[in-house]
């Protein structure tokens, strides 16, 4: 194995947490000596994997967008592309570029308490390499990237047509007078089919259950107005606050008002698209899943129109045509997209020991959402499932640069989040009842009943705990070499 060099902070990923992590160390932390290792070959993560029709962002740019890089257009919903070239453009901006090396797959990570160090054996060229730093800092995401979640329908071996998953789409994929099954209900779902349905003769979307879908407007505006009067820094802020301010009322209301929102979410999607109350009405309430953005309500329109259609049903199997179904009907198809979601994975696959420990993940308790009980030195980017990720991503980057300061300051090498209250009060770490987290919650850690072991989904309270609260609050030891966190 070789030794390819020793950072004081290793950044796992360069998608848009990695670009975020690495603008605040270079600000922030500038005596800390730092590189980005990225698996891939490009910058971006989802933003450059993800290429099927119409990908888009299905949260406001004004807050998925850098709080230190105006979005600077008017589209609140914004092309997958168009967010790949601004993270990339960014990247290039702030100096990010230099810190990649890009090709670097992190497969295994070891701390060891003796030297205050961890220890990174990555893959590179088909290669085994191996960094040393004080701090990792996982950007790595939430899902596999190897592959997606596609279930294994009966059959599937004898469908004349072609099957694709979104995570790899063709790009010789031609859906030109094709009939298409898109099988799922979710964001994925929701995006591919406007898009789809412009091409193809026709689109069924397939779902066992619907989700809630809500029309939003795709520009913004008042942002508009606001940009067209103000300078661009202060209507970019004031943007990002007014859609922190609304999409956190939309989120307390679904919390506080469950049946009411449920009526009026149902009944909105209902008037635009004409269909059936029943395809589009959810066992849940709004908020346990994710609400499905639908941007000028393409997605409604369509189904009115008559391009595309909902089934609601079970799935038996393929037949040579297309698929079979619990009751009997028949879908015939030519093309079958397997919406069926992501794989979740914790740090990106990378495997973790402390002292010769395997660190079973499922086990730990999530600290402020960034960090792992009993886990030292390291950290993890994971936003917000109800509103944009970045809002948090820069929160944890700027807390992980407040820690690496002090450190700095107090001469101090260790930082450990330390958990002393009992498992029974525990709960998982990500509440939706989503398929894709129910399936991996075996290997998600979990969340406790008070701060700092609580996560609470919210913009105004992070901001608070993690930039306000001081850094010594009893959970997070910190230590010299060779000392024990007290
Ligand atoms: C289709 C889709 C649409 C989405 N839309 C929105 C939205 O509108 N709003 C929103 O807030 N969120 C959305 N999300 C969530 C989205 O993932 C986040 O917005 C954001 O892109 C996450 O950024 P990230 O950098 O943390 O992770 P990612 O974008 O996943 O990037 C992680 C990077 O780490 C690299 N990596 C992973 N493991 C390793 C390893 N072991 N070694 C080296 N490198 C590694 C990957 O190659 C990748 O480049 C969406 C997700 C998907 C899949």
């Amino acid at each position: 194995m070789t030794d390819t060099g020793d950072f004081d902070v290793v950044v796992v990923g360069a998608g848009l947490s990695g670009v975020a992590a690495a603008h605040y160390l270079r600000t922030r932390c500038p005596r800390e000596r730092f590189v980005i290792l990225e698996g891939r070959d490009a910058i971006g993560g989802t933003w450059d994997l993800f290429r099927y029709p119409g990908v888009r962002s299905d949260s406001d740019m004004f807050t998925l967008g850098y709080s230190f890089r105006p979005w600077t257009s008017d589209a609140a919903i914004a092309q997958g592309a168009d967010i790949r070239d601004y993270i990339r453009d960014t990247a290039r901006a702030e100096g990010v570029l230099p810190h990649i090396r890009f090709g670097h797959r992190v497969q295994a990570a070891h701390w060891d308490s003796s030297q205050a160090q961890w220890t990174l054996e990555a893959e590179s060229g088909g290669q085994p390499v191996r960094f040393t730093c004080r701090f990792v800092f996982f950007c790595s995401g939430y899902y596999d990237y190897g592959r997606g979640h596609d279930p294994e329908f009966p059959g599937r071996d004898q469908f004349r047509g072609r099957i694709v998953h979104p995570q790899q789409w063709p790009q010789d994929l031609d859906c030109a007078g094709k009939r298409v099954v898109v099988i799922g209900s979710g964001a994925t779902a929701v995006t591919l089919l406007p898009a789809l349905a412009a091409q193809a003769r026709h689109v069924t979307l397939l779902q066992r259950s619907p989700s809630y879908i809500i029309a939003i407007p795709g520009r913004d505006a008042v942002g508009r107005a606001l940009q067209s009067v103000l300078p661009r820094k202060l209507a970019y802020w004031l943007i990002r606050w007014k859609n922190i301010a609304l999409s956190t009322l939309l989120f307390q209301l679904s919390r506080r008002r469950p049946a009411a929102m449920r009526r009026w979410l149902v009944r909105q999607a209902q008037q635009r698209s004409g269909v059936e109350e029943r395809h589009l009405q959810p066992q849940y309430d709004p908020w346990d899943q994710r609400l499905c953005v639908d941007p000028d309500a393409g997605m409604l329109r369509a189904l009115r129109t008559g391009r595309a259609s909902i089934v609601t049903d079970q799935i038996e199997g393929f037949t040579p045509q297309g698929l079979r179904l619990a009751s009997g009907q028949e879908l015939p198809a030519d093309i079958v997209v397997t919406a069926t979601g992501l794989r979740l994975q914790m740090f990106g696959g990378t495997r973790l020991t402390v002292d010769g420990d395997p660190v079973q993940v499922a086990g730990r308790l999530s600290y402020k959402g960034m960090m792992l009980s009993g886990v030292p030195n390291l950290a993890m980017s994971m936003g917000y499932t109800n509103a944009s990720w970045t809002l948090k991503c820069e929160l944890i980057a700027r807390q992980v640069c407040r820690i690496l300061n002090q450190m700095r300051a107090t001469g101090e090498a260790v930082c450990v989040p330390v958990y002393e209250g009992s498992a029974a009060d525990t709960r998982p770490a990500l509440d939706l009842t989503s398929g894709y987290v129910q399936r991996a919650a075996d290997h998600l850690p979990r969340q406790g009943t008070r701060k700092p072991w609580r996560i609470h989904q919210n913009y105004l309270r992070d901001l608070l705990a993690l930039k306000f609260a001081p850094l010594r609050d009893g959970a997070l030891r910190f230590a010299r070499r060779g000392e024990t966190a007290r």
